[in-house]
């Protein structure tokens, strides 16, 4: 019998920790999977996707940038997951079909709670406007934040996915008050992948308020380590995207990953960063 593929698939995508994550599930749970990290440019997608569609050897595929609205549009069916981001983080091939799901919302609602950070109730701001933002809004929203303020760099796209949710907009420059409010500040930019941080000049968060870094590498973004030194809780990235994972697994296997098996992971990435 052939092994099963999986793969992630983006561009770029060498930089990638789910081929690492999912090896090392796969070893711990005695599962057999070839999980590769697949390098498809836009042009390629599309011909891609329908190759695999009709190649009975792929269990599914992880989409990440660029290709996750995409992923949505060229899919056979969608789960309800992926109506409110607008995109799709995961493809599942069953029977000649592609069918899209999106575990970036889930995944960071489990990020929070294992972190023992609150949503219900929250004051939640959000910088960034991009696609991880869409599924932070949406998940702080369903799960009952008081408020939620998008702010972004370029303010038209804050404002136009403020306007989906009910939510208030603006650019970086105007967010101070806001962030000095807020219980809990998620930094959905990829500023810290350019050694940045989107907070602006002179932006206090307060004590003991929770703030997240969707981005991961590096550990320590700007972003956290300013949070930290205001006495805010920081969060880093890796948490979701472990998390996110695991539900993946999920659809993959039908299979709960068990808590410490899902922990383990995590320090295992820990050490690749
Ligand atoms: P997008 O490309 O869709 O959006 C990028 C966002 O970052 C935009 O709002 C953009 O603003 C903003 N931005 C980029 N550079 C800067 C900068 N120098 N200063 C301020 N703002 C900036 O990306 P995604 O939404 O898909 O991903 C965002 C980040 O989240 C990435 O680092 C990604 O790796 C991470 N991520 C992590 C996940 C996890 O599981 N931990 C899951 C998904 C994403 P503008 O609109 O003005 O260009």
């Amino acid at each position: 019998m052939s092994i099963p593929r999986a793969a992630v698939v983006g561009d770029p995508v060498g930089h990638s920790l789910s081929p690492r994550l999912f090896a090392f599930w796969a070893a711990w749970r005695e599962r057999p999977l070839a999980y590769e990290a697949l390098r498809l440019s836009t042009d390629e997608f599309p011909a891609a996707l329908k190759a695999a569609r009709g190649d009975g050897g792929w269990i599914g595929w992880s989409v990440t940038v660029p290709h996750k609205a995409r992923a949505l549009e060229l899919a056979d069916a969608s789960d309800p997951s992926t109506s409110q981001p607008g995109a799709a983080n995961v493809l599942l091939f069953r029977a000649g079909e592609a069918v899209a799901f999106n575990t970036d919302a889930a995944g960071f609602m489990a990020a929070l709670e294992s972190a023992g950070a609150p949503s219900f109730g929250a004051r939640a701001v959000v910088l960034g406007a991009g696609g991880a933002a869409g599924a932070v809004v949406a998940a702080l929203r369903r799960a009952g934040a008081a408020e939620v303020c998008v702010f972004n760099r370029g303010r038209a796209r804050a404002e136009a996915l403020a306007a989906r949710f009910g939510a208030r907009a603006g650019g970086l420059e105007e967010s101070a008050e806001a962030l000095a409010a807020a219980d809990l500040v998620v930094n959905a930019t990829s500023a810290g992948l350019s050694g940045v941080s989107p907070l602006p000049e002179g932006a206090r968060l307060k004590a003991g308020a929770w703030a997240m870094d969707l981005t991961y590498r590096p550990r320590e973004t700007p972003f956290l380590a300013q949070a930290r030194a205001a006495g805010a809780r920081p969060l880093g990235g890796l948490t979701m995207l472990v998390r996110q994972a695991a539900l993946t697994w999920r659809l993959f296997y039908g299979e709960t990953l068990p808590e410490d098996v899902v922990a383990a992971g995590e320090r295992e990435l820990e050490g690749a960063l």
